[in-house]
């Protein structure tokens, strides 16, 4: 088992990414701390993880705000004793994100409040507890779209996956003689609701999939696979990488037919 003993905590695990990452970690050996404001979807993994079984608690979170962020990395503490990994996996793609021209100032706030901000105050306030533990695994889900434009705009999307990869890379540096790695996961184009409630039509879809090298969205499960190597004392000396899972996408100028 790669995760034998150690706690991880995994916001926005009420499904896609977070869930397939939950079940994952805990059949490796982890202790779960599955946080989400879906109830309902934190519940099913927190029931999945059990079935399998593994240890898992729902903890009930906006990860833009700083006392539900407290309480969350206080439950790990609680719960479990200490906390080793923290996935500050949460993030929201708005419907009405567009260009410069038509994206609202809501829809901006909003989009920086969860994504960034949630980035930010997961580590504030989890960063104290990995010290604690004399270590650990800091994950942030940044995107490929932090390192590569995009004519279809998300523009706040974009923006905020661009901040997450910088703060990323600062916090590598700060914390790097602590025992603390902090890595940049960046995935593709995934096939999760995230995405696919988005590209709605056969048309979107194909929009985008020209683009992928490998002729197809990724899987959930396969962004929790490496996940769980930048969890792991497999990736002892990566920090402040930009980890992108992508089939391809970022080394094609010309795809396949
Ligand atoms: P998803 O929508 O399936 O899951 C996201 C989860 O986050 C949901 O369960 C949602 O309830 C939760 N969430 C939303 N706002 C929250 C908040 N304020 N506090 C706590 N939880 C909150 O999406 P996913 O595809 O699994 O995305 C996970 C991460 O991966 C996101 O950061 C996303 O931006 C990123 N990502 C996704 C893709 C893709 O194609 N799906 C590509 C690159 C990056």
């Amino acid at each position: 088992m790669r995760l034998r003993d150690k706690v991880a905590l995994i916001t926005g695990a009420g499904g896609g990414i977070g869930r397939e990452t939950a079940t994952l970690f805990a059949r490796e050996g982890a202790a779960i701390i599955a946080v989400d404001i879906d109830d309902a979807g934190g519940d099913a993994t927190v029931a999945e993880v059990v079935a399998g079984g593994g240890r898992a608690s729902y903890v009930h979170a906006d990860v833009s705000v700083a006392d539900d962020c407290q309480k969350m990395i206080a439950a790990a503490e609680g719960t479990y004793g200490k906390l080793d990994v923290l996935f500050n996996n949460a993030g929201i793609s708005h419907a009405e994100d567009d260009d410069a021209i038509n994206t609202s100032e809501a829809v901006w706030d909003l989009t920086m409040q969860v994504n960034v901000k949630g980035v930010f105050l997961g580590c504030k306030y989890g960063i104290p507890a990995l010290q604690r533990a004399g270590g650990g695994s800091i994950i942030n889900t940044a995107s490929f779209v932090a390192v590569l434009g995009a004519a279809t705009p998300q523009l706040a999307y974009t923006a905020s996956k661009g901040a997450v990869l910088s703060m990323t890379r600062e916090l590598a540096l700060i914390h790097a003689r602590e025992n603390i790695r902090v890595n940049a996961l960046c995935p593709g184009p995934l096939r999760t609701e995230l995405l696919m409630k988005y590209l709605d039509t056969d048309e979107k879809k194909n929009r985008r999939l020209v683009h992928i090298p490998m002729g197809r969205f990724g899987e959930a499960h396969e962004i929790a696979k490496a996940a769980l190597y930048l969890a792991s004392e497999e990736s002892s000396f990566v920090t402040g990488s930009t980890f992108l899972v992508d089939g391809g996408i970022t080394a094609a100028y010309v795809t396949p037919e």
